[in-house]
């Protein structure tokens, strides 16, 4: 990976390399999509599986410079299928958490960026659980869909445990190889990728709060993990299942909607293994297509929840239909 490809994510960019790149990705916009730039404050989507309460909590969104980052592809490319979807490069990206409460546990399922972006990028999670009515401490268990950046940061505070009464359930293959000293020489894998799995949960493993998930199986009562090696070693799919409802939490499967579904194969620099999360990405994207399943897509357009439809010649994104009627 060139220094110009981890740079291009702003979130990377700012977790690798300081300001610097930060001010680098920026200076990439063009001046209307600046003028674009709105905050939301905190955000929560509700919805109900089964009878259980889900809730959508936004971290935030981030430019991600698509022409840098993905492969297999071409930035022409990508540019006509960004301006199919009424997008321009960089493309905006959410970063999308979610909450299930089950009956005597409040599960988390990723947590943001936390600090690691630096202020006005993601770092909104704390904000958006507590406008859902909760508080950290009442998190009983934590599913990091993988240990990158965006998905683990919100873990820590300042090198402590956010979520002091959590158990944090992260595949094994990801403790595994992050935590291998060896695997950053043997596979090039970028170092800054060992150190954020080293500050986000190396606080929670020396508090014995680390659960590897070590196998397919059920995590808590109500949701069970599937293991997809690709994207990261340990990358995992969740499914919360009640009253004969699914809701499917897949992690890094996409990261540009507009690009990735009408054309699964397109990689990103992000990938451990390319090959693999394409791979991932292609079974996985038929199954939900021919099942009809509900999916939760951290990077999708918040709240990142919706169907995939076959098309001609791969897929597409249809995000669920707004609903907000009656207390919940
Ligand atoms: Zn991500």
């Amino acid at each position: 990976m060139t220094a110009s490809k981890r740079a291009a994510f702003v979130p990377l960019a700012l977790a690798l390399l300081g300001p610097f790149s930060f001010s680098a990705a920026m200076a990439a916009s063009p001046p209307a999509a600046a003028q674009q730039v709105v905050s939301q404050g905190a955000d929560v989507y509700r919805l109900r599986i089964g009878s259980v309460p889900v809730f959508a909590l936004s971290d935030g969104s981030v430019p991600m410079d698509l022409h840098q980052l993905l492969q297999h592809t071409t930035p022409a490319r990508t540019d006509a299928l960004l301006q199919r979807n009424f997008q321009a490069n960089p493309a905006e990206a959410s970063i999308n958490a979610y909450l299930v409460q089950l009956p005597g546990r409040l599960v988390l399922i990723d947590t943001g960026s936390g600090e690691l972006f630096g202020p006005g990028a993601g770092g909104g999670l704390i904000a958006s659980l507590e406008r859902a009515g909760f508080e950290p401490g009442q998190v009983t268990d934590i599913l990091i869909t993988h240990a990158h950046s965006d998905h683990s940061g919100g873990l820590v505070r300042g090198g402590r445990r956010v979520f002091e009464n959590a158990m944090v359930h992260v595949g094994k293959p990801d403790l595994d190889f992050f935590f291998d000293a060896t695997a950053q020489q043997r596979t090039g894998y970028d170092q800054q990728y060992f150190d954020v799995a080293a500050t986000t949960l190396k606080p929670y493993l020396d508090a014995g709060k680390v659960s590897p998930i070590a196998a397919d199986g059920e995590v808590v009562p109500g949701i069970s993990a599937t293991l997809h090696a690709g994207h990261t070693p340990g990358s995992a799919f969740f499914t919360l299942s009640d009253g004969g409802e699914n809701l499917v939490f897949v992690g890094d499967l996409v990261h540009s909607t507009a690009v990735q579904f009408p054309e699964p194969a397109v990689t990103i620099a992000y990938d451990q293994d390319s090959a693999g999360a394409a791979r991932v990405r292609a079974e996985a994207f038929d199954v939900f297509a021919r099942e009809g399943t509900l999916v939760a897509v951290p990077h999708a357009a918040f709240p990142g929840i919706g169907h995939v439809r076959r098309e001609a010649d791969g897929y597409a994104w249809v995000g669920v239909t707004y609903t907000n009627r009656g207390p919940n």
